[in-house]
């Protein structure tokens, strides 16, 4: 459902709520509608912000920043991007062209100056929780990496038992196929085709040495997905002991998933065989979709389908394909 967009204005300034706690500790950051319709995250942090109101939730230790609405262009549309995805190509730029370029230059050094994020979102088709987790330490070229051990602690302990790993290496893969395809790329495409392009909140975030998870909380209209996103904020400031609580469990029967394939749609007729939810497995060979002229895409080795998106645009992802991954995540 779409509402007007026209009778309220754009949208000119970011809302951030800081907490900072009189002992030291932790300096922790929250966002929520990263991508606009994605409101879970909005929703949980409203929340917490009623608990810190009412003096029901007392921060102890460190400082805690919430950004309920990040993208207030795109929450105000209703929709993913405002004139982009913010989630994409994130950097301070100099020379801002577009609504998430200036939001970049406000969000970036506000990252920068924390050490740990959360960032709450939602998905396209219905689903389990997940968190999305980076790389194991490495000193590589694409994502350096050393807090993975604090990183993977948390992700366990958000509360969702699937995780999933290998979002920015997949998607530069993605994104040579995508630069070998396109002779002559517009702005927009341009954008599509950075090998930086990959690099959204976590990923800046883990640049400035900082960790980082971003935690899928259900589909965009699941009632229960702003449950998570509340509980999640909770867990997090218990994990870190930013507040008076036990440290929580590790989540039981984990299942770690590693992305190892993603598959734009090339021509806007391109359509999926049935419709496909995160996780649906899928066997070596088997159909997913149909390209425009009548070729079949098929499944290149046993897995499961992740973010599939039907109403995805000509020349960007269309689904990813995951299976399960070895990594050790530790206690
Ligand atoms: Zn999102």
């Amino acid at each position: 459902m779409q509402t007007s967009t026209s009778d309220t204005p754009t949208p000119t300034s970011l809302r951030v709520h800081s907490v900072h706690a009189l002992a030291p500790g932790p300096r922790l950051i929250v966002l929520g509608a990263v991508h606009g319709n994605e409101t879970c995250g909005t929703r949980g942090i409203e929340r917490v912000l009623g608990e810190i109101d009412s003096g029901a939730l007392a921060l102890r230790r460190g400082s805690l920043s919430l950004v309920p609405v990040t993208n207030p262009l795109a929450y105000r549309n209703h929709q993913r991007m405002g004139e982009r995805n913010l989630n994409r190509n994130l950097y301070p730029n100099p020379q801002p062209q577009d609504f998430e370029d200036r939001i970049a230059n406000l969000l970036c050094p506000l990252l920068a100056a924390h050490d740990v994020l959360l960032d709450l979102h939602s998905f396209h088709t219905a689903g389990e929780a997940f968190a999305m987790i980076g790389p194991p330490n490495n000193v590589g070229a694409l994502e350096p990496f050393a807090l993975a051990a604090q990183e993977q602690a948390l992700a366990l302990r958000l509360g969702p038992r699937r995780i999933v790993e290998g979002w920015l290496d997949t998607y530069a893969i993605g994104v040579q196929r995508r630069l070998a395809r396109t002779a002559h790329p517009d702005r927009a495409q341009l954008l599509s085709t950075d090998p930086r392009y990959g690099v959204g909140t976590t990923e800046y975030m883990r640049s400035q040495g900082g960790y980082a998870i971003t935690l899928e909380c259900g589909q965009h209209d699941d009632p229960q997905a702003p449950e998570v996103a509340y509980r999640a904020i909770h867990r997090t400031l218990a994990q870190l002991q930013m507040i008076d609580a036990a440290r929580p469990e590790a989540t039981a029967a984990i299942e770690l998933l590693r992305l190892s394939e993603v598959i734009d749609k090339l021509h806007p007729d391109d359509r999926f065989v049935r419709p496909w939810s995160s996780y649906d497995p899928v066997r070596e060979g088997q159909a997913i979709g149909q390209r425009h002229d009548g070729t079949p895409v098929l499944a290149p080795f046993e897995g499961q389908i992740v973010f599939p998106n039907p109403a995805a645009l000509a020349g960007n992802e269309w689904f990813y394909l995951a299976r399960r991954s070895a990594r050790d995540l530790g206690p």
